[in-house]
């Protein structure tokens, strides 16, 4: 079975460069040289870390290197240039992510701030308020962490129950608790979906708030994930504070933000992130031949299966930017581009949580153990200092079970497909 083809490991940068004029080309070798100049000497360490289960993973570092990407201007790439991005079309931003992945370089600190609250304040923000926070994700001096779930609310975020109400001192004063509220530890401020109507039910009533963190009435608790790293929070609101000014959209109006924010959720980053996964599973198809288990029919299998599959991947991803490329025009209908974010999530997030269970199974009985060495910087930095250090491959399994949850479930999205896009009926709802 040895000589089942696993090639084609190269990935290519896809139909988007070879359709495109030189100038994308030159696009291309710029990002790809830059990366290669500077990806070195004190960086040189970061590459491939800080990926899912690894958050923890040289945070400082990866820090100082978001800036150093800022500092040349490589982040907010697709920002009209007025708000500090380069303006870059939609190809010039899926090669910036290939090439980033294919450099493994590591994971981004200012994801939430980045892709989806600078976004949203450029298509839903006052002029002051993109005057003010912009900058600081352009240049990463600010980080931001994404008030949604709450114990209560997740799947159904208009179940939310955090309130505010703007008070005589003329501040919004915000109480309740968010929960799953990733790099709140690290983050300064928070985005928060909110109640400022009382009375008020499901999507009306809600406000779309900014609420510095750093403040006596905030508290953020980390919650231990099965990894034994802490990539996510509990964020109590207990009369915590913001400006008049800081509620994006109109008061009550919120839903129609946070939805819209969502939207950039699913990004063109999810190409470059298919290259992240190429190299997953190139590696553990390296493992399978190293110890033999690539001789087993139901391994070699399993392998060409993911292989296909993340070729299929690939090809919907295109095909869903070929859509968006060409909006509403040919064969691409309303109905179909609503559930294709859907299609495009469903399929990686089940592709990754397989591949951590192959990984698995490829490790054989050496998974159920920890490994003999500790990477400097690896060490958790929980509470936990008992807590065994994981492998790559076990962080793998462990963290890749939560990709078939946030983002929205894969039950939530069959839900989308089935009645947006297959037009069945809808679920009975209160
Ligand atoms: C790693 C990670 C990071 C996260 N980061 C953030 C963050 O930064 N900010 C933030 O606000 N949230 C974050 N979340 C939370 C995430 O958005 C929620 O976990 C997700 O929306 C699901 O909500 P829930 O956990 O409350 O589960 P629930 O909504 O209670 O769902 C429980 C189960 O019921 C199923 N279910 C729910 N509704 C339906 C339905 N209508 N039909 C069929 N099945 C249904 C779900 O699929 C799931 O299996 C994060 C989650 C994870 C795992």
């Amino acid at each position: 079975m040895t000589s089942i083809n696993l090639a084609d490991r190269t990935v290519d940068l896809g139909e988007w460069a070879r359709r495109t004029p030189d100038a994308t080309f030159e696009f291309t070798r710029a990002v790809r040289e830059w990366l290669a100049q500077n990806l070195v000497g004190e960086f040189a360490l970061l590459k491939g870390r800080g990926g899912p289960g690894s958050e923890h993973e040289f945070f400082a570092e990866r820090l100082a290197w978001d800036r150093h990407l800022a500092a040349s201007g490589w982040t907010c790439l697709g920002w009209p240039t007025r708000y500090g991005g380069r303006g870059a079309t939609l190809e010039q931003r899926i090669i910036f992510h290939q090439e980033y992945a294919r450099a493994n370089a590591p994971a981004r600190v200012n994801h939430l701030g980045e892709e989806l609250l600078g976004p949203t304040l450029i298509e839903f923000g006052t002029e002051e308020q993109k005057q003010r926070f912009l900058p600081g994700i352009v240049d990463v001096t600010e980080l931001w962490a994404q008030g949604y779930s709450e114990p209560g609310a997740g799947s159904d975020l208009a179940a939310v129950s955090t309130t505010a109400r703007l008070a005589d001192d003329g501040r919004w004063h915000v109480n309740g608790q968010k929960i799953w509220t990733s790099l709140a530890h690290v983050a300064q401020w928070v985005f928060v979906v909110a109640r400022s109507e009382p009375g008020s039910s499901r999507h009306t009533g809600l406000s779309f708030l900014i609420v510095p963190l750093d403040q006596s009435g905030v508290t953020v608790r980390p919650i231990q994930q099965l990894t034994g790293t802490s990539e996510f929070n509990e964020v109590f609101f207990d009369d915590a504070t913001t400006e008049a000014d800081l509620i994006v959209g109109a008061p009550g109006e919120g839903w129609a933000v946070a939805m819209g924010l969502l939207q950039f959720e699913r990004g063109v980053s999810t190409l470059g992130q298919q290259v992240g996964f190429a190299r997953e599973l190139d590696a553990v198809t390296e493992m399978a031949r190293a110890n033999g288990t690539l001789d087993d029919p139901e391994i070699a299998t399993r392998l060409v299966r993911a292989r296909i599959r993340l070729r299929a991947m690939r090809a919907n991803a295109q095909r869903t930017l070929d859509g968006d490329a060409a909006s509403s025009g040919g064969t691409w209908g309303a109905a179909a581009a609503a559930g294709a974010a859907s299609v495009a999530k469903l399929l990686w997030a089940n592709w990754h949580r397989d591949l951590g269970e192959l990984a698995m199974a490829v490790a054989g009985p050496a998974s159920l153990i920890g490994p003999t060495e500790t990477v400097e910087g690896r060490r958790n930095e929980i509470a936990d200092p008992e807590h065994v250090e994981l492998d790559e491959w076990q962080r793998l399994f462990l963290f890749t079970r939560a990709d078939t949850i946030y983002g929205g479930s894969n039950e939530v999205q069959r839900n989308i497909i089935a009645e947006r896009v297959l037009g069945l009926p809808r679920e009975a709802r209160e």
